[in-house]
């Protein structure tokens, strides 16, 4: 059957509608977190009662198949605490709302302070790496140098001196939240927010971290390799996950972005990852065919051009080309051929040429 919210309410099973309401505000005051009675517990589960049973549909459904079969689905728990406050200010409660409203606490100016959570993530960094084309090519790993925010190695980053004395926070009074009151649409419309002086941590260090001045974050320069993969190409940009800068307060780190470029090659032209280079050869060998060495990715090998061969001819060679960055082979490697026509003979040499009658 799961929670008794009748129970939880103290109003009989017959209740109205009218004393479940009455009931329900009696208890959220006494039980709000920020009274001096306040229990977030107790305040959650008088909350959730109130959304199965102050909705009549939802109590007929919880009647007939109690809280369990809310529980299953997301149901009664999940609208967090909207109540209706003594002076006709709605309150509620952001954690709770932030995940059925999504940016619903954006609207307040509260940005999604989601769990009530004093950390931040940390920035992206983009950083451009220059690389040779051979090095794209074939993968290489790089040493990065970056001066980014990192976490305080001393404090670990909660910004307190070590062993320095803790008191509790005056601002919040210990809770890590503060009540604000905003103007909307709705009427004045109460929020709770984490508290700025402490960050939600409810206690103030008597003594900052010396070495970030209570940040928890400071600027260092960072020296780490990085393995770029075989087969990038230039404009491309790789994502490390993680390697931005450190978020405040134990907060997850940024990412950071490599924006490739790839020094140009004198040999090669690159497609995708299809190379592309040219080879000049004489009249005559490409009239008779013959056997030539050309330049290759992986090195020097030979190729044989057939007789006939007229210029511009390409011949491809499969799996010569680039390394395939999913793993999967290699693209092409298509060498073009152009044929010299001989310049400035002499009047021997055209004699020969022109009994040759071709
Ligand atoms: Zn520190
Ligand atoms: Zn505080």
């Amino acid at each position: 059957m799961g929670k008794d919210y009748y129970k939880i309410l103290g109003v009989s099973k017959d209740a109205s509608n009218e004393e479940i309401k009455k009931a329900f505000r009696k208890k959220a005051h006494e039980y709000h977190p920020d009274k001096p009675t306040g229990n977030e517990a107790k305040f959650k589960e008088i909350n959730e009662a109130y959304q199965a049973l102050g909705d009549p549909k939802k109590r007929a459904q919880y009647d007939q198949f109690g809280s369990n079969f809310d529980q299953a689905r997301g149901g009664f728990s999940g609208f967090g605490g909207f109540s209706q406050g003594q002076n006709g200010n709605y309150e509620f409660d952001l954690n709770d709302l932030g995940d059925i409203f999504g940016g619903f606490g954006d609207m307040f100016g509260f940005g999604s302070s989601k769990g009530g959570s004093k950390t931040r993530q940390g920035n992206d960094i983009e950083v451009t790496m220059t690389i040779d084309f051979n090095e794209a090519v074939f993968g290489v790993e790089k040493e990065v140098s970056l001066n980014k925010t990192v976490t305080c190695e001393k404090c670990h980053g909660n910004g307190a001196e070590p062993g320095s004395k803790i008191d509790t926070c005056e601002t919040c009074k210990g809770t890590g939240r503060i009540i604000r009151v905003q103007r909307t649409i709705l009427g004045n419309v109460q929020t709770q927010a984490v508290c700025p002086d402490c960050r939600g941590e409810g206690k103030k260090y008597s003594q900052k971290c010396t070495q970030c001045g209570g940040s928890g974050v400071h600027k260092k320069i960072v020296n780490f390799k990085v393995k770029i993969p075989a087969g990038i190409n230039n404009g491309e940009t790789i994502r490390l996950s993680g390697q931005g800068e450190a978020g405040s307060h134990g907060g997850p780190a940024g990412d950071l972005y490599l924006q490739m470029r790839v020094n140009p090659s004198k040999v090669f032209k690159r497609d995708a990852y299809n190379l592309f280079s040219s080879v000049e050869i004489g009249m005559v060998e490409a009239a008779l065919g013959t056997k030539i060495e050309v330049e290759g990715i992986d090195g020097r090998f030979t190729i044989k051009i057939p007789e006939g061969t007229q210029s511009g001819k390409e011949f491809i060679f499969k799996g010569k080309g680039v390394p395939k960055l999913n793993g999967h082979g290699r693209g092409d490697h298509i060498i073009k051929v152009v044929v010299k026509t001989p310049t400035n003979l002499n009047r021997k040499q055209r004699q020969l040429l022109e009994s040759l009658g071709i």
